[in-house]
């Protein structure tokens, strides 16, 4: 089953990476969920949407709330275990285990809100970068789940480099088959979607004394780097014979990090943001969406 072959990619990097096992075993409770069912029975309510705007922008989101602080629930216990207080904080408040919490973690999470995030590191004695690495976890299963939803109606003449889906920068590019057909894969939702043309997907360039590429001295390993010298922007290419499935996006860029520390080391990085803001919205059955005024 997928899931399993997802975990299992993880256990494998545990096993060449000791090093990583705190990091991955908070990462394996959240890939056991991705291509799980159980996160496909409320789909979001879109907002209505353009040729630059991903499905989620201005959405609806209706995740069930129960499984979200159950997750989260997870990823801190797992986090504290392995001693990664940075990430889920040394307290644990009664307040910070309710549903409406999670809700709050899960929607700041999706819209890139770090000023929610800073404010649950505070209360809990996470760091900010901390609790931001944990929080993105939190929403992929429901995020995966929307990428399901539309997959029966592909995006068509999205030319966007950020995820027609939910907005976040690719995790890497796709040369895939023996036609090496680029696609750009989404480490968040899991969606690939074609990008033939050689351009900077941060700031749209095509001059090809601008772009480039960079040498990583594993001549074994189907990983590139390319680069863009105008914006310093990085983004890794993987040749595949075949479509990394969804739930696998996630263990496959984990897989190829020493490429992005390489990206790094050199000077060139991913813009801290997401590709576009969602500013999207909550509304759970039974429950105040976090954000509204109470009372109403
Ligand atoms: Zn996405
Ligand atoms: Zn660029």
């Amino acid at each position: 089953m997928s899931a399993t072959s997802a975990v299992s990619k993880l256990d494998t990097l545990i096993t060449t990476n000791p090093e990583w096992t705190a990091w991955l075993c908070v990462v394996r409770e959240v890939a056991a969920e991705l291509s799980s069912p159980s996160w496909d029975a409320n789909p979001p309510r879109t907002a209505v949407t353009s040729d630059l705007t991903p499905l989620l922008a201005g959405a609806v989101l209706r995740p069930d709330d129960r499984a979200v602080a159950r997750l989260l629930d997870r990823l801190s216990g797992v986090a504290r275990t392995q001693g990664l207080h940075a990430l889920a904080g040394d307290v644990e408040h009664a307040q910070e285990k309710s549903s409406d919490a999670a809700l709050a973690v899960f929607l700041a999470a999706v819209n890139g809100d770090h000023l929610a995030l800073d404010l649950r590191a505070s209360r809990t004695g996470a760091s900010p970068e901390g609790m931001r690495t944990l929080a993105q976890l939190l929403p992929m299963p429901y995020l995966h789940a929307c990428a399901r939803h539309w997959a029966s109606s592909p995006v068509s003449n999205w030319s966007q480099g950020y995820c027609p889906v939910c907005g976040a920068w690719p995790a890497f590019a796709e040369l895939r088959g023996v036609e090496r057909a680029r696609h750009l894969r989404c480490g968040r939702c899991g969606v690939g979607w074609p990008m033939p043309v050689l351009a900077c997907i941060y700031c749209a360039t095509t001059d090809h004394e601008t772009l480039g590429s960079l040498v990583v001295d594993d001549k074994k390993s189907r990983f590139a780097l390319d680069v863009c010298r105008g914006c310093s922007g990085y983004l890794k290419s993987y040749t595949t014979l075949q479509a990394t499935p969804a739930d696998e996006v996630l263990a496959t860029d984990l897989a190829s990090v020493e490429f992005d520390l390489a990206a790094i080391e050199r000077g060139f990085l991913q813009p801290p943001g997401p590709g576009f803001a969602l500013r999207a919205s909550l509304a759970v059955a039974g429950h105040v969406p976090p954000s509204a005024p109470r009372g109403l």
